[in-house]
């Protein structure tokens, strides 16, 4: 059984984000890109982050805070609910997805895990140099299913047996 990839797509992860995450091929999609983010943040590959985040959009100390960031988080479930443009011929590109986690604080706090929370997210792409790049992203409320969709956690479970 090989690997399943970590953005959710149910393809083994040598078919899916792999290719990406090692500089093998690029992200011919905005969506493809945005899996492939979500990715780097499971395994932690802050260079890579880097490299697909426009430069007109990062911060000084950007690398700092994806270290903390991937440091004191537990991704655990990636749902991209729409997406808007992004394709082979554009330009821009829009993906709105609900990604699952839990915060890992310090082997001595009291809760080493914190509970599944979700980070509800659109966020934006441009095409640069035919290169898909991420420029920044607008937090969203929480994502609500249909009490008969499944949960945006992952669980495989329906929204309305999952969360109280
Ligand atoms: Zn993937
Ligand atoms: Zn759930």
């Amino acid at each position: 059984m090989k690997q399943p990839c970590y953005c959710g797509s149910q393809r083994p992860f040598s078919q899916c984000c792999e290719p990406y995450l090692v500089g093998e091929r690029l992200a011919p999609t905005a969506e493809s890109l945005m899996r492939s983010r979500y990715s780097a943040f499971c395994q932690g590959n802050i260079d890579y982050l880097l490299a697909t985040h426009h430069p007109d959009y990062r911060l000084p100390d950007d690398r700092t805070g994806l270290k903390r960031s991937v440091k004191s988080t537990r991704w655990q479930n990636l749902l991209v609910i729409s997406k808007q443009k992004g394709q082979g011929r554009d330009n821009t590109g829009v993906v709105e997805f609900v990604a699952a986690y839990q915060s890992v604080g310090s082997i001595l706090s009291a809760q080493p895990i914190g509970p599944l929370q979700q980070m509800h997210e659109r966020s934006q792409f441009i095409k640069k140099d035919d290169q898909w790049l991420y420029t920044e992203g607008t937090m969203l409320p929480p994502y609500q299913p249909k009490r008969s969709e499944g949960c945006w956690c992952g669980s495989g479970k329906k929204y309305k047996q999952c969360h109280g």
